[in-house]
């Protein structure tokens, strides 16, 4: 396996801390409002991560931590009159559902930042007992990063003059970079949970090196985890104060390797909400099947900006009919069980995981699955009726659904895919008056139905299990 590490920027052999075994943390969405494409995509590459270690061999502990609480929660809880845990629940529930439909398998571990307040104030206390942490008046605690020798060491920023002038010049600070860990509770219209610091809240960063700390690293170890990934805007700062804050409490590095995913752009710009052109899964859902949009998304290297286009996405269905295509052909009309890990067992299939253990190189994998759906189809052209032939395609195909996730439902289901109960009920009644019709000789009424379902952009296709339908 090789990854791109952000922190050495190159390509680098994985060498796991303990021999097969991956332990992956990716910083989780803040749970105020419903998630975007961007956080599709990032959750997206994780899974997939996830999967292409397990294909081969290796135990793999993912996890991925929900931010409950923050100053945009807080917000939206004065502005919706909403209690904060009504608000986070109901996101994080809807957070999970659209992962569901996009295929995500869940974490294995998702910590709370709320429901980690005694491990995080314990870390902020080991750090103002080795006096890199400091109070400021108020009561809020600061990570002092003149004391952090190694600050910057992951993404070289820190003391250029664009973070110089990103960060916010604040009085309680002894220096603008110093950020905080924790904030004391300043009264009625703020939140404070009870802790050995006091009344207070967390900042954001220091919940994740709480949390890894506590559910995830190896204690023992140079690195506390093997990978740990996100977005590529969490690099910095956040990531660099993540590291800091391990480093300086631990006196080891957080994690070994560091893996970024690109951003998501619509219409040529970064989708944010303050552009106003952020996209929310839920809606994407509305318009595209869980696993068109799948399929689509992991299209483009994880590590390249992806551009949301309707042209690209529907150029990529093309693909997935085609693997719907051969898998109606060899007559498997079952749905795969995409929770379920394979091993790769004949040369398609080790070529297949080769090309994505190189740092996921996606457009290989599809270059691979191409020529297997090519020569498959030409194959079963040469010999219909061949059985073994017919169970190694479902082999390859049952191989892809594990390790992608796509190809996974049902080959009819999937071809039906946009009409609604009311319009297969439509359909269903005027199948069955044609097959009336052709059972009485009736040809002409039988055509007659025919081009009427084909005007409503349905395909009868007759086969020996009787009559099936796809939307075209
Ligand atoms: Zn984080």
């Amino acid at each position: 396996m090789k990854i791109y590490d952000s922190k050495a920027r190159m390509k680098l052999d994985f060498q796991p801390i303990k021999e097969g075994e991956v332990r992956i943390y990716v910083c989780g969405p803040t749970v105020y409002d419903d998630a975007h494409l961007g956080h599709a995509r990032s959750s997206l590459v994780f899974d997939l991560l996830a999967r292409v270690f397990r294909a081969s061999g290796y135990k793999v502990t993912l996890a991925k931590n929900f931010t409950d609480i923050d100053d945009k929660i807080i917000n939206k809880s004065k502005e919706s009159n909403q209690e904060i845990t009504q608000i986070t629940s109901t996101y994080i529930q809807s957070y999970l559902k659209d992962m569901r439909e996009l295929g995500i398998r869940q974490a294995d571990i998702e910590p709370k930042a709320t429901e980690s307040i005694s491990e995080i104030s314990t870390m902020i206390q080991t750090l103002i007992q080795k006096e890199i942490a400091y109070k400021s008046t108020n009561g809020d605690i600061y990570l002092e990063v003149a004391k952090d020798p190694d600050y910057g060491s992951l993404s070289m920023r820190g003391n250029d003059e664009e973070t110089q002038a990103r960060i916010q010049e604040n009085e309680e600070k002894k220096d603008p970079r110093d950020f905080a860990l924790w904030k004391a509770y300043k009264g009625e219209n703020d939140i404070g949970y009870e802790s050995i610091l006091g009344l207070g809240r967390p900042g954001w960063h220091i919940e994740c090196s709480a949390m890894i700390e506590k559910h995830l690293a190896y204690k023992n170890e140079k690195f506390g985890i093997d990978i740990h990934g996100g977005g590529a805007d969490l690099f910095f700062p956040h990531h660099e104060n993540e590291a800091s804050q391990t480093r300086c409490a631990t006196g080891r590095e957080i994690a070994k390797y560091w893996m970024h995913n690109g951003f998501v752009n619509i219409n040529g710009e970064k989708m944010s909400k303050s552009l106003g052109n952020s996209f929310f899964i839920k809606d994407a859902l509305k318009l595209y099947n869980g696993e068109i949009l799948r399929n689509y998304l992991i299209s483009t290297h994880y590590r390249a900006i992806l551009s949301f286009s309707e042209e690209d996405l529907l150029s990529s269905k093309k693909r997935l009919d085609k693997i719907y295509r051969l898998k109606k052909r060899v007559g498997f009309n079952s749905h795969f069980d995409s929770q379920k890990d394979l091993m790769p067992k004949n040369d398609f299939q080790n070529e297949l995981l080769d090309a994505l253990c190189d740092d996921l190189n996606i457009s290989k994998a599809l270059a691979i699955i191409e020529s297997m759906l090519n020569e498959s189809n030409q194959n079963l052209d040469n010999s219909p009726k061949n059985k073994m032939l017919k169970n190694e395609v479902i082999q390859n195909l049952e191989f892809i659904a594990s390790l992608l996730g796509i190809g996974v439902m049902n080959a009819n289901e999937y071809f039906q895919l946009g009409v609604d109960e009311k319009q297969k009920l439509e359909i269903e009644k005027l199948i069955q008056q044609r097959s009336d019709a052709k059972n009485q000789k009736d040809y002409a009424k039988a055509d007659e139905i025919r081009s009427q379902l084909e005007t409503m952009g349905i395909t009868i296709l007759d086969t020996a299990e009787g009559s099936i339908w796809e939307k075209v």
